[in-house]
């Protein structure tokens, strides 16, 4: 089976090529097929903003598509930014912002000397859509803390903020294998593969 990608960001890319390589006899995505299209990420949870990339894409190429929606929970923040983790800090989208909006939160709620459950996770919903709307979706989730300072260079978003429970080491300083074994995303898509094989 062949599938496209519902999604334009180069790190979940890589990342979900990675992961899908051996169960897919070709997996495409939308540059591939001179696709260029902002979806509207107008759902209420990140199972519907999955769907609606999923579905999207397997509609308009009739090919069965993958949509992906994650971002990262914050317990202390009542789970914020939950499915605005891209747009935390507003647009345009800014890494840098978000992850200074959410110290900035923490930071706020510790001023008065009082401690913070700096838990965090993030979660991942994957969608496999196929052209006729029928859907099946995978989900998974992976645990940590939010630190004060930026550590590691690699992957994208909150990765550097976020000391991985599993890994004793942030996202960022995680390389992709690493982080592959025990992100929120791996285990969306192993919960999916095992569902559709
Ligand atoms: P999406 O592209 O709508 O799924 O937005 C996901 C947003 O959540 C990203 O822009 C990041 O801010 C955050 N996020 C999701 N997964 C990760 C990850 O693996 N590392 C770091 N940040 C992530």
């Amino acid at each position: 089976m062949k599938a496209v990608l519902a999604s334009n960001n180069k790190h979940k890319l890589i990342e979900i090529k990675a992961m899908l390589s051996g169960k897919f006899e070709d997996i495409l995505t939308l540059k591939d097929l001179g696709i260029e299209i902002e979806i509207e990420e107008n759902g209420a949870t990140f199972e519907e903003n999955a769907y609606i990339k999923a579905s999207t894409i397997a509609k308009m190429t009739g090919m069965p598509a993958i949509g992906d929606d994650s971002g990262i929970c914050v317990l202390a923040l009542n789970g914020e930014p939950n499915i605005y983790s891209a747009r935390y800090a507003g647009e345009p989208c800014n890494d840098r912002n978000n992850n200074q909006k959410l110290l900035s939160k923490l930071h706020a709620l510790e001023s008065d000397g009082k401690s913070v459950d700096r838990t965090a996770y993030f979660q991942s919903v994957v969608v496999l859509c196929y052209p006729d709307g029928s859907y099946v979706s995978g989900s998974g989730r992976t645990y940590g803390k939010i630190i004060d300072e930026y550590r590691g260079s690699n992957g994208f978003g909150y990765d550097p903020l976020f000391l991985s429970d599993e890994l004793g080491k942030t996202f960022g300083e995680a390389v992709m294998e690493e982080k592959n074994t025990i992100s929120h995303r791996s285990r969306a898509l192993k919960d999916l593969l095992e569902k559709i094989v």
